[in-house]
């Protein structure tokens, strides 16, 4: 392989490389942001847990001091009964029946107030129902996630360190010059930074290379950057056909060879 196909080849082996440390970074990073944002949720739902037990606690006494009262209630009626025959007159006897009458009414009206109370107090448990069980499932997917966090975080880091090997034995073949080149490109445009170039368009810009330019890529002799967008380039046919990037050695000579003659036939 000639030591332009070579670089070439290697470039991409980088590209591809940095590709994954990209996103292995990204991940090692977001890892702890979606920790803390499950345990942020986790002590909402906490929270939330909480001033719904109040609430209870609030009804809870209502109830009770209604049922206190209504029982009251229900002992003076009694006794104002039983002390009606007691009555002296009409006049007193219809005052007690009055009396009797009203707290007939209050009495009611309580327990009007109680079944409203009971209402509320069933729906507020349900509610706190639902909490309980969305609290326990996020604290199962935090159990789990605190679990696998390490495992993950260990192996994202195992494949960075093999990646940075990767990259190191890219790096030897690449010249330093063009190692910079690719550097600079890639602090500055969006991935990738080496493209191929199909049909004489750059496939990173999706624009027609002059031809000139077009020329010298076909020529394999030296790195070409597109001069719409800068990226580095590689002609399409010195590489596997069906793969943008490059493959065997055989075949990138192969397709080097055919159509270098072409092009000399062209010229010719
Ligand atoms: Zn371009």
């Amino acid at each position: 392989m000639s030591m332009y196909l070579e670089q070439i080849e290697q470039l991409v082996v980088l590209q591809k490389v940095d590709d994954e440390i990209i996103v292995l970074q990204q991940e090692l990073e977001n890892l702890p942001k979606e920790l803390a944002e499950l345990e942020q949720q986790d002590e909402e739902t906490g929270q939330r847990l909480e001033q719904l037990n109040d609430k209870l606690d609030i009804l809870k006494t209502q109830q009770k001091r209604l049922d206190d009262e209504i029982e009251d209630n229900s002992v003076k009626i009694k006794k104002s009964k039983s002390k009606l025959m007691m009555a002296e007159n009409t006049r007193e006897y219809h005052a007690m029946m009055r009396e009797m009458d009203n707290m007939d009414k209050i009495n009611r009206t309580r327990e009007e107030e109680r079944v409203a109370l009971s209402e509320e107090l069933e729906r507020q448990k349900e509610i706190g129902a639902e909490i309980t069980t969305e609290s326990k499932e996020l604290k199962e997917k935090l159990e789990e996630y605190r679990a696998s966090i390490k495992k993950r975080t260990t192996a994202a880091k195992k494949r960075l360190n093999a990646l940075e090997k990767q990259r190191n034995k890219a790096c030897e073949v690449v010249p330093k010059p063009v190692l910079g080149r690719y550097e600079f490109i890639r602090a500055r445009i969006h991935n990738p930074v080496i493209v191929s170039v199909i049909d004489g368009v750059c496939t990173g810009c999706n624009i027609q290379i002059p031809p000139q330019i077009f020329n010298d890529l076909q020529k394999g002799e030296q790195i070409i950057s597109c001069p719409n967008c800068q990226r580095l380039t590689f002609w399409c046919e010195h590489f596997s056909a069906d793969e943008k990037a490059p493959t065997s050695e055989a075949k990138a000579k192969e397709n080097a060879k055919k159509k270098s003659e072409e092009i000399a036939e062209a010229k010719e």
